[in-house]
């Protein structure tokens, strides 16, 4: 039998942003005091603001920080926290880190060390499983690790095969290898990742299931040795191996499959003595649908997911209260028969990135101008974030804007309910993926549920075109730009902002020229005229005219053929935002004073969008490359990125070479005019 409970009063949050703020959420509904600690990077961050107390542990760098596990237990001690949540990430996954807590007598929420420890890396933790009587994906998992053994063994598994780091995470450190020739490269590769990221350059190798399906089952155990499953999520909508769309339950999985699946999660938790919310991977093969289609362990992750809160939807659980709760030596809340009649309906969470993925994803970093995590929006729905307008984007940590979860009733409603809270989400100031994932979304495939792991590789014609800006679009442009000076103007007259909020109307006649620079580095110009009916704008070659325009915080509207319209937009001296249910476009203003194309940061000239290592360049000078062509690769933020040609031309200067260290905004290529 376990200890007597012990009731939790204080709780130190171990971590930053969503997670964090998510974790306070719970304690303030539990009337648990917290704490958060940030670093200097955080210090007006919106977890700090959240927390009763909030304690600084150094500088920026995460491991200076967030995984400085002294800094942490000392912030507890001061406190007097007499607990510690981890959240996702940092030391969430660290044994050392719960062997600290638990000499120091603070309650670390998860599970013991001796579980992580067995769950730690991908080749011990698939033999424990296979002990257990639980499937796992036919491959090499041994100590020789030298490259004849490795070809020998990759040869036996068969072609196509998956290189992964067995201390991989997050998608980093696997590499699909399609034939022979290429194992070394992908071992190279994969070993590098390995130790980059995670200080451990050990591989193992898997066949590569050529259609497989993301499945895993939220488990949870408590000291008393129960344990239960929540049912499964579909993660299978992924990009480079790093999920992009979730969802429960799967979509098309019959009850005896989902059955079989629980059962297999439930003793993987019990195989290794489980307390606390955990997240069982499974792989499952549909290449024959699935229907009886076989299922794979792929890994366990001993801690709470970025995607719980599907979960939490379906069966109406909070899992942070759980994990509390199981942490003070409860047994678990609910049997798995009260879990099974509880849950009902479908939900779906988007990951919202700053990244822009029509430009090979590369992360974005900056000021967010516009973001409202705490928007009202419709009941069935939910924004999990760490941010708010006005707050950074740093290189320092994962540029995860927030999550956007909504439930209904059936799939259908819920993939209609988060379409609609992601056309009400604009988020202004930096590239983000919010397009895409409305794309993804309304992709027939997607809403038939034929989802798999090759879906966005598969559909990136339609996922990763860019916007296409059209010369209405100026106009639209050229009406935000006269609204938003109205706006300011009125707030400067009266100094009373609900005189600005209370709209306007565009009665005095005027007319102006606007300028603006296009994609291909034109000049543009828009004439803008006001009269008693209304505002007219026109370019050369399309006219638009409106009556009843007003702008309402980001919101701007206007009347066209007697039909109301809305958008959101953000105006600037260089650029004007336009974000509709579709797209999200930035405009660029033409400079007052000339400018243009002939600039040396004009559309030819690619600068550092953060600084990296360059790891190798892929043209050569006087190489005449064609749009879209990689130009080099450099590492950034632990991730590879290939950076593409904007245009047409030839490359005439490279300002790096494989090995630099480049600062963010260095130049690295021009690509200049074809001859
Ligand atoms: P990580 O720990 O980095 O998240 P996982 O082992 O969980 O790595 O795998 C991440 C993703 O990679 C899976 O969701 C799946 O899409 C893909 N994957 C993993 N193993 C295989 C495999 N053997 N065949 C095909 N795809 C795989």
């Amino acid at each position: 039998m376990s200890d007597a409970p012990q009731k939790i009063r204080k709780l130190l949050i171990a971590n930053r942003g969503e997670i964090a703020c998510r974790v306070m959420a719970t304690c303030q509904t539990l009337g648990i005091k917290t704490v958060a600690v940030y670093s200097e990077a955080d210090k007006n961050a919106l977890h700090v603001a959240m927390a009763d107390e909030a304690v600084h542990i150094g500088p920026p760098s995460a491991s200076e920080s967030y995984l400085v596990i002294d800094k942490i237990i000392d912030a507890a001690k001061t406190t007097g926290a007499d607990a510690v949540h981890p959240g996702y990430g940092f030391l969430s996954e660290n044994p050392e880190f719960t062997d600290r807590c638990a000499a120091e007598g603070i309650i670390f929420i998860g599970p013991s060390a001796a579980s992580m420890n067995a769950m730690a890396l991908k080749g011990a933790a698939k033999k424990l499983m296979t002990d257990a009587g639980v499937p796992v994906v036919p491959g090499y998992h041994g100590e020789d690790q030298s490259l004849d053994v490795l070809t020998e063994e990759a040869g036996k598994i068969g072609y196509p095969v998956l290189i992964k780091a067995v201390a991989g995470g997050g998608g980093k450190g696997m590499r699909i290898v399609e034939k022979a020739a290429d194992l070394p490269a992908g071992i190279e590769a994969a070993r590098r990742e390995g130790e980059n990221s995670f200080g451990n350059g050990k591989l193992l190798i898997e066949k590569l299931i050529q259609k497989p399906r993301h499945i895993e089952l939220q488990v949870f155990g408590d000291r008393d040795g129960n344990a239960v499953h929540l049912f499964e999520r579909d993660c299978s909508l992924q990009r480079r191996h790093q999920k992009v769309v979730e969802e429960a339950p799967a979509p098309g999985m019959s009850a005896e499959m989902r059955r079989a699946m629980g059962d297999a999660a439930v003793r993987a938790a019990q195989a290794i003595d489980y307390v606390g919310a955990g997240t069982v991977e499974f792989i499952v093969d549909v290449a024959n649908g699935l229907d009886d289609a076989p299922f794979y362990f792929m890994e366990m992750n001993t801690r709470l997911q970025v995607e719980h809160p599907v979960t939490e939807m379906i069966t109406g659980q909070d899992l942070v209260e759980w994990q509390i709760s199981v942490a003070e030596g409860h047994p678990l809340p609910l049997s798995q028969d009260e879990i099974d009649v509880l849950t009902h309906g479908h939900a779906v969470e988007v990951r919202l990135y700053a990244e822009d993925p029509f430009n090979g994803f590369l992360p974005s970093i900056g000021t967010i101008g516009l973001f409202d995590p705490f928007a009202e929006t419709a009941p069935n729905t939910r924004i999990d974030a760490g941010v708010r307008a006005g707050d950074e984007v740093s290189i320092h940590y994962d540029p995860m804007i927030a999550k956007l979860i909504a439930w209904g009733d059936s799939r259908a409603d819920a993939v209609h309910a988060l379409t609609e809270l992601l056309a009400q989400t604009p988020v202004i100031g930096l590239a983000t993926n919010r397009d895409f994932l409305m794309r993804a979304l309304k992709h027939p495939e997607f809403q038939a549920g034929d989802v798999h792991t090759g879906f966005i590789p598969s559909h990136e014609d339609i996922l990763l075109s860019a916007p296409v800006v059209e010369t209405r679009d100026y106009l639209v442009a050229a009406i935000a730009i006269l609204a938003n000076r109205h706006k300011h103007d009125a707030m400067q007259a009266t100094d009373d902002p609900w005189a600005a909020l209370d709209g306007f109307r565009l009665n005095l006649p005027h007319s102006e020229l606007l300028k603006f620079e296009t994609i291909e580095g034109e000049l543009l110009i828009v004439t803008l005229e006001q009269t008693a009916s209304g505002v007219h704008v026109k370019s050369a070659d399309e006219a638009l005219s409106v009556s009843d325009v007003m702008l309402s915080g980001d919101s701007l509207s206007f009347v066209k053929t007697g039909k109301r319209r809305q958008i959101f937009v953000s105006v600037s001296d260089e650029n004007v935002s336009l974000i509709d249910d579709t797209r999200t476009l930035t405009l660029k203003r033409h400079a007052r004073d000339g400018g243009g194309s002939d600039d040396a940061d004009g559309p030819g000239t690619i600068v550092a969008p953060m600084p990296g290592k360059i790891l190798e360049l892929k043209a050569s000078v006087g190489d005449a490359v064609s749009k879209g062509d990689a130009l080099l690769v450099m590492e950034a933020m632990k991730m590879e990125q290939t950076i593409t040609s904007p245009r047409d031309g030839i490359v005439a200067q490279f300002g790096a070479k494989a090995g630099d260290q480049v600062s963010d905004g260095s130049m690295l290529v021009v690509v200049s005019d074809p001859e």
